[in-house]
């Protein structure tokens, strides 16, 4: 077969056809939409890509995305900071977020515990919240990990090591699936579970 393509378009669409959810039809449809754009609209799509990759960092107290040391939640003088919701990972906290059902702050562990995976406490972001935790400031902290397996043997070790402290440990409620993923989960179910949090 021929191929249509120089060079440069072809590497254009191979790396097109890496982002996820992109097949290659795409890719090349993308890469033929950026050959036939103005050298103005390309300019500033590639230096948002190299804005984002140099800009972009995690907030040093949740660990969300921002664009500053601190995410635009942490840094909301609205939101309170008395309340922790713990997730696993940014798009659980975007899930909560969209159902609005939370007004206070988050933090993110960055996965769950999996012994068999190699992944301990140390691989996840639990000491830091310990850290957060030793605040007394803190009122609540609302466990809101994953229901497989691992989300709730983290939500245990949790709780566990924050037994004994002045803060109040609940857990969202059922609503959420089994083996389900919060970001899977519709808004109203979220806003249920949230609402109907109990002590852990
Ligand atoms: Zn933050």
């Amino acid at each position: 077969m021929v191929n249509l393509y120089p060079e440069s378009i072809l590497k254009l669409i191979q790396s097109f056809s890496q982002f996820p959810g992109i097949g290659k039809k795409t890719a090349e449809r993308l890469s033929l939409y950026i050959l036939h754009a103005s050298s103005f609209e390309v300019q500033t799509l590639a230096s948002n890509i190299i804005e984002l990759k140099k800009k972009v960092k995690l907030c040093s107290i949740c660990f969300a995305l921002a664009d500053n040391q601190t995410c635009q939640i942490c840094s909301n003088q609205t939101r309170d900071k008395s309340a922790i919701c713990v997730v696993e990972n940014l798009a659980d906290m975007a899930a909560i977020e969209k159902s609005g059902a939370f007004l206070g702050v988050y933090h993110i562990l960055g996965g769950a515990l999996s012994p068999l995976d190699g992944i301990g406490p140390d691989e996840i972001r639990i000491k830091e919240l310990f850290l957060r935790a030793k605040n007394k400031n803190i009122k609540e902290i609302i466990i809101a990990t994953g229901t497989h397996v691992e989300g709730e043997a983290t939500a245990s070790y949790i709780s566990d090591n924050l037994k004994n402290t002045h803060i109040k440990i609940s857990k969202i409620a059922s609503g959420v699936p089994m083996g389900g993923d919060l970001k899977y989960v519709d808004q109203v179910t979220i806003q249920r579970a949230m609402y109907g949090r109990h002590k852990f």
